[in-house]
């Protein structure tokens, strides 16, 4: 047969030994590495029961903030949109009406708030460029999907739950990222 090149080895294979045919040596020495692995420490965690403690530098899925008394923050300027690199913010602004007061903070209000979290790759720039502490990132992660469409996040998915209304899961939601960024 002809060869491209004469690098290639011809490999013969050896006859069995007589212990090598019991197969019985193999088989104990791959049950004693196996068995030796029992005893020493895991590499692994059982998440989700066990969950890795994050850096304080961890930047997760984003979360649109209220005040102390409930109203979102968010005034629709546009400035984290401006600040994505990945462009995966979008919005629409609308005016807050007579009434209005207590759910927004401003007189302009985000109507609609989306993220990619596909297109995100969770620099922070949306939580610097804020000028109202509306967005921060906070430390847990967009968990996974089977569609795109899963992973653009409205403001249904994004707005942290009430504090005076729904305390334990606002201080759940907000985690001590917030916190640690403040005392930096
Ligand atoms: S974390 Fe970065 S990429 Fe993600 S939405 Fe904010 S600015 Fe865009
Ligand atoms: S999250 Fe902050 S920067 Fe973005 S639109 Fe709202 S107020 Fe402006």
């Amino acid at each position: 047969m002809a060869q491209l090149t004469n690098r290639a080895k011809i490999l013969a294979q050896k006859p069995l030994t007589f212990w090598e045919s019991l197969y019985l040596p193999a088989i104990f020495k791959g049950m004693a590495i196996t068995f030796g692995h029992m005893f020493k420490k895991k590499p692994t965690i059982n998440y989700p029961e066990q969950k890795r403690p994050f850096s304080s530098v961890f930047r997760g899925l984003h979360v649109l903030n209220r005040d102390e008394a409930g109203r979102e923050n968010c005034t629709a300027c546009g400035l984290c949109a401006v600040a994505c690199p990945a462009e995966a913010i979008t919005m629409e602004a609308a005016e807050r009406q007579p009434g209005e007061e207590n759910l927004y903070r401003e007189e302009k209000y985000a109507a609609k708030y989306e993220i990619n979290m596909l297109r995100c790759i969770f620099c922070g720039l949306c939580e610097e460029a804020c000028p109202k502490d509306a967005i921060y990132l906070s430390e847990t992660f967009a968990p996974s999907d089977f569609t795109r469409k899963g992973f653009i996040y409205g403001k249904e998915n994004l707005l942290i739950p009430h504090p005076v209304m729904e305390k334990e899961k606002f201080e759940m939601a907000r985690g001590q990222r917030e916190q640690q960024i403040k005392n930096k």
